[in-house]
């Protein structure tokens, strides 16, 4: 696809672009916002899996410009922003980056140290695994992100504080709800008007963190094992006290977003300059060391030679 006809077919991906916006997520975020007012008194936020950095933009413009700005801010009230990625990223004015998997526990320790044994108010979550394609697997390997966020959550959120991560709505989703609802007293599904209908992503939106009495975060996996294996989660009842019974759980699922404004599956025509021509902007900052950098490296290799091609390999 040339980049005007993605410019037009992708009026988030147009959008992002006109408005210095690192990827089209950031309307994802932006649009949570809208519905469910995420920023409202946070000062403190971690944003996992935050590669190539549009999420971070979003709470640097939301939150930490707007206080460094004010007129009587000191360092000491500025907020903190803690993005995580495996890939390196462009710094971002306010964010301390950490490159690291979330799935490993030196990363989470990583986390809590610059949170020097204060706590978040806001911890999001937009990781994504590479997508196969085959729904039961990218689910499951979403599944397994979200778990490792909730992990970090569990050692970081303030009682109250908000969770938000995306999802691959499948039929675990109810199993997913029920974790989820031990440890938030409101749990939601959303979905922007930014995130594509054909695409199973969606957002959950924990708010209010209260874990049960006496949790201690080394009991997170005995626990969320408790409330009974994929299968069985169609038949749980969340509000009962150990998620037992024949009631079906309904989830709260929600639309977010101004319902009239751009919808992500439609196409739009392109705006023309002064000389009647559409100029394409060049993408805000393109990732710094994407995981497809190596295979376009070997494949311009073997186009140069075989020869090249061994030197790569043996440069690796
Ligand atoms: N929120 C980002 C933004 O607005 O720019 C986009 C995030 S992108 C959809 C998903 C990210 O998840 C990728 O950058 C990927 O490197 C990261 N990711 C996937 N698995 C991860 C893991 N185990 N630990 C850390 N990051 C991970």
């Amino acid at each position: 696809m040339g980049k005007a006809s993605r410019d037009k077919r992708d009026i988030y991906y147009r959008k992002a672009k006109e408005e210095g916006w690192r990827a089209r997520s950031a309307f994802k975020l932006l649009q949570i916002d809208e519905e469910f007012n995420i920023f409202e008194g946070v000062k403190r936020v971690v944003d996992l899996c935050a590669a190539p950095g549009s999420w971070s933009q979003v709470l640097s413009r939301n939150l930490y410009l707007p206080a460094k700005m004010s007129p009587d801010s000191k360092d000491s009230d500025l907020p903190l922003i803690v993005a995580i990625d495996l890939q390196p990223m462009a710094p971002i004015e306010g964010v301390i980056q950490v490159q690291g998997d979330i799935t490993n526990a030196r990363t989470a320790e990583t986390v809590i140290r610059h949170f020097d044994g204060g706590k978040a108010d806001l911890v999001v979550c937009d990781g994504a695994p590479d997508v196969t394609g085959l729904h039961d697997m990218d689910e499951f390997v979403q599944s397994q992100l979200i778990l490792a966020a909730l992990t970090i959550v569990t050692h970081i959120l303030k009682q109250g504080g908000k969770f938000i991560a995306k999802i691959f709505r499948g039929k675990d989703t109810s199993l997913l709800y029920c974790q989820l609802k031990l440890f938030f007293t409101e749990v939601t599904f959303a979905k922007p008007k930014s995130s594509r209908n054909s695409s199973i992503e969606a957002f959950v939106v924990c708010e209010n963190y209260s874990p049960p009495e006496g949790f201690s975060e080394k009991d997170l996996h005995r626990l969320l094992e408790k409330i009974g294996s994929p299968s069985g989660a169609d038949d749980l009842d969340c509000s009962s006290g150990w998620l037992e019974g024949p009631n079906k759980v309904y989830i709260p699922f929600l639309a977010c977003g101004d319902l009239n404004g751009y919808d992500s599956d439609r196409s739009y025509p392109l705006p023309k300059g002064a000389d009647g021509s559409y100029r394409s902007l060049d993408p805000v900052q393109p990732p710094i060391a994407p995981p497809y950098k190596r295979a376009l490296e070997m494949k311009k290799a073997l186009s140069n030679g075989i020869q090249g091609f061994e030197k790569l390999s043996l440069d690796h």
